[in-house]
């Protein structure tokens, strides 16, 4: 019996936690799973702590902080390349990769996301090392739901489902590990699209709820912002959203530093090509947050002007959204919402932010409280 869980932190989801431990415990761990459930089910988390269990388990060692800090050379984590899905090329590395020896443990276990995106060529390229992976390889495949995993896949892996965690047991959760109010909980789950792991990250980080006050601020100050302004402020929000990544660069060359001498050259290249995706990854998802807070900005002034204002989420700015509200209507948030959508989506198409931005603020400003069509003011 393990000194600390590695499951335990697995939260919301019972019945996973029970599972997983019996496999591990029962040595009855199969070498492909198949974890489906909506976004903010935890599975990430709980890949990462099956992984933990699989390449040691006592939750103390060196190695155990490694994978719980996502930095195992040995753990690997592919989310698509492809703005629609994985392409057949990203499925080639993974595959040549797996074929690789293990550079620190004895075992190596990939998690590999949103297999929902992954289409018939993508698939029929994994299909073989799915089906027979080499003897110190797990796959953990993630997914939204059952359905929209190819059959070809899914009958190929061990399936675990994942309730919906929520959103009041969610806020409960996350106050509780992170020691903030629901409140606050809220807020964060607003802005990192309902991911409890990435919420209590947020919400501990002084830096990022000021990242949120000041995408807050622009969201306040539209109806006042000329051209010039707009430009301007597109730009601060792509430095803001970027700023975190200067941290996570210096701890990546430390922690290659740190390496270096015990490392052989080949696996020193494969964790720097490693980082490299990490900071990508870090950096679409600064810049989704942006387009996450700026809708709960939104949801907000459209709950005052539908009279609820009880279900406002950023309470803390509640002057701006009552503004906001006394100058639109719904049918202009709603067109402003949109809006936020579109931009989001271009950012997973790789569109540069400072033009996502700069057109979405725009745009906003016009649904909101452009003169093109005659309006009612709802309050
Ligand atoms: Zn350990």
């Amino acid at each position: 019996m393990s000194v600390i869980d590695p499951f335990e932190g697995v939260f919301g989801q019972p019945q996973v936690r029970g599972f997983l431990r019996a496999s591990v415990e029962n040595g009855r761990v199969t070498h492909a799973y198949l974890f489906t459930g909506p976004a903010g089910s935890n599975k990430t988390l709980a890949a990462y702590a099956l992984a933990e269990a699989l390449i040691c388990g006592c939750g103390e060692c060196d190695a155990c902080r490694k994978v719980r800090r996502r930095k195992h050379p040995d753990v690997h984590y592919y989310a698509p390349e492809g703005a629609v899905g994985y392409l057949v090329d990203q499925v080639r590395d993974i595959v040549a990769d797996t074929a690789l020896a293990p550079i620190q443990a004895s075992s190596k276990v990939y998690i590999v996301d949103r297999v929902d995106l992954m289409n018939a060529a993508s698939a029929n390229a994994f299909l073989k090392t799915l089906e027979e992976p080499p003897d110190d390889v797990v796959l953990i495949l993630l997914g939204r739901t059952r359905e929209s995993v190819l059959p070809t896949i899914v009958s190929r892996c061990s399936v675990v489902p994942f309730r919906h965690i929520p959103a009041t047991e969610a806020a409960g959760i996350i106050a509780q590990q992170a020691g903030v109010t629901p409140a606050r909980a809220r807020i964060g789950l607003a802005a990192c699209d309902g991911s409890i792991t990435k919420t209590i990250e947020f919400v501990k980080s002084n830096e990022r709820m000021e990242f949120r006050k000041s995408v807050l601020g622009v969201m306040g100050r539209l109806a006042s912002m000329d051209s010039w302004a707009c430009i301007e402020a597109a730009r601060e929000l792509v430095d803001l959203a970027k700023a975190p990544l200067d941290e996570i660069r210096a701890a990546q060359e430390a922690e290659i530093r740190e390496n270096e001498d015990f490392l052989a050259k080949s696996a020193i290249r494969r964790i720097e090509e490693r980082n490299k995706k990490a900071l990508t990854a870090k950096s679409l998802e600064s810049l989704h947050q942006v387009a996450s807070i700026a809708a709960s900005f939104l949801r907000d002034v459209l709950a005052v002007c539908a009279q609820s204002p009880e279900l406002v989420v950023n309470a803390d700015v509640m002057t701006a959204i009552e503004e906001a509200a006394s100058a639109t209507d719904e049918a202009r948030i709603a067109r402003a919402i949109a809006s936020v959508r579109a931009c989001s989506a271009a950012i997973s198409y790789n569109v540069s932010p400072e033009t996502c931005f700069d057109a979405l603020l725009f745009e906003l400003k016009e649904a909101l409280y452009g003169s093109r069509s005659p309006y009612q003011a709802c309050i």
